[in-house]
């Protein structure tokens, strides 16, 4: 008997009929043999809903609240779904994070999982129930119940497939797996059959939202098989495989771009030791984190500053970094929140040269400036004004050929 650990995102348990259809597809598995633990987030919209509820009320929600609050959701799901079972004849229970100890530290609303003890769930399995547990969220060490952050049932599934050494982890949703770019920007975009654990990870932390960036960490920490799948329509999906020779030959796997992101600037700071720290201390120092940073010379001894944060931060971050300027005697501070990342990433750019000037030639051609440009092994990003993000994207793809079948 396989072990399978399927996890349902908003938009597959949106409806009450959709949930029946996610009855009938598990219940479908059991009979086949297979024991089923089934990971399901808040019904569409859900969640969003809570979050204005809290804010109608406050500007900030005590975190904890926040979480007791959100954390409602994934538990209407969990019932409506188990009963949905229960009624085509096919014995389920459901459990919130709490009650199957997802232990986390307590770090509210962006909470990390530290442990899970599958006793209760392992007998439920032993008895031929389907284990029915809510999404993105778990219990600390006080018996505060936690958030995993947005997207976090993809990080509950892997975690409960981890512990329970399950066969394959299964993230069933609303594409029918993952694609070289987001289709709603490119609906050219192809579904790739395969993309490395590397490639997912980048593809996750620079912004492509169909798995949250822990699920692609955890999965490759502890070597956890896992999958993207359509909950509408059948087929094979996208496999995340560790590297091996029958991968494709692409150079760039995908495209993936954020839209959460804020430039700052401060212009005109003397140019001596320790400048980096003192515009950047005071910003981590309120627990802000910068992604890139470019430092330019200026002709008079000064330097300009740049770095990226991401948009909610942005207020504060301008805010530090006016005081900042004053008490370096800088001439500007200034700032720019209708910016966006557009990355390249791929396995196949550490062999391939020209990847970054075929980028930057093909962005010229459309008359998009770029503003930012950081590289790393596998990935090239850029930041560009907000309004070239789908030009940008879709002219990028097909530059590098991403829709055909064999990429070069
Ligand atoms: P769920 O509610 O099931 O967790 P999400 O909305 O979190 O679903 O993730 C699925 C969405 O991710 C898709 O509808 C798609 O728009 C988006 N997405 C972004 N980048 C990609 C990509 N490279 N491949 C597939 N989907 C992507
Ligand atoms: N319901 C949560 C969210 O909307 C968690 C999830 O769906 O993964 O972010
Ligand atoms: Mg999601």
């Amino acid at each position: 008997m396989a072990l399978i650990v399927q996890k349902y995102g908003g938009t597959s348990v949106g409806t009450v009929e959709r949930i029946k259809a996610v009855a009938s597809k598990v219940a479908a598995a059991r009979e086949r043999g297979d024991g089923m633990v089934v990971v399901v987030s808040a019904m569409s919209g859900e969640t969003n809903r809570l979050v204005s509820l809290a804010k109608d009320i406050c500007k900030r929600p005590d975190p904890r609240e926040l979480d007791v609050l959100l954390s409602t959701g994934e538990q209407v799901t969990i019932a409506l779904l188990s009963m949905a079972l229960q009624e085509i004849g096919c014995p389920a229970r459901s459990y919130t994070g709490a009650q199957v100890h997802i232990l986390t530290d307590s770090a509210h609303s962006k909470a990390r999982i530290r442990d899970i003890d599958d006793a209760r769930v392992r007998a439920d399995l032993d008895a031929g129930r389907v284990v029915v547990i809510a999404g993105f969220q778990g219990v600390d060490e006080s018996g505060n119940i936690t958030t995993l952050g947005r997207g976090g049932s993809d990080t509950t599934a892997v975690a409960m497939a981890a512990a329970l050494k399950a066969d394959e982890c299964q993230i069933f949703t609303d594409v029918d797996g993952v694609y070289t770019t987001d289709p709603r920007v490119e609906p050219k975009a192809r579904k790739l059959d395969r993309i490395t654990f590397e490639e997912m990870l980048e593809m996750a932390s620079l912004g492509s939202k169909v798995l949250q960036i822990r699920s692609v960490e955890f999965a490759g920490k502890y070597n956890v098989p896992l999958r993207v799948l359509s909950s509408f329509e059948e087929g094979e999906g996208t496999l995340i495989t560790f590297e091996d020779e029958c991968m494709e030959e692409a150079k760039i796997s995908g495209i993936a771009f954020s839209r959460d992101e804020a430039k700052l600037t401060i212009r005109g700071v003397p140019d001596q030791p320790g400048v980096a720290y003192s515009i950047l201390g005071p910003i981590s120092g309120a627990n802000i984190e910068v992604d890139m940073i470019v430092q330019n010379i200026a002709e008079d001894n000064t330097t300009d500053f740049t770095f990226t944060v991401s948009r909610n931060d942005f207020p504060k971050a301008l805010e530090i970094l006016k005081e900042t300027a004053q008490v370096l005697g800088a001439r500007e501070a200034e700032g720019d929140d209708a910016i966006v990342k557009i990355s390249l990433v791929g396995v196949g750019m550490r062999s391939h040269a020209g990847i970054a000037s075929k980028m930057f030639e093909t962005l010229a051609k459309e008359g998009i400036n770029i503003r930012m440009i950081s590289t790393s092994e596998i990935k090239i990003s850029v930041v560009v004004d907000e309004k070239y993000l789908e030009l940008g994207v879709r002219s990028l793809h097909d530059a590098f050929d991403l829709a055909a079948e064999s990429s070069e």
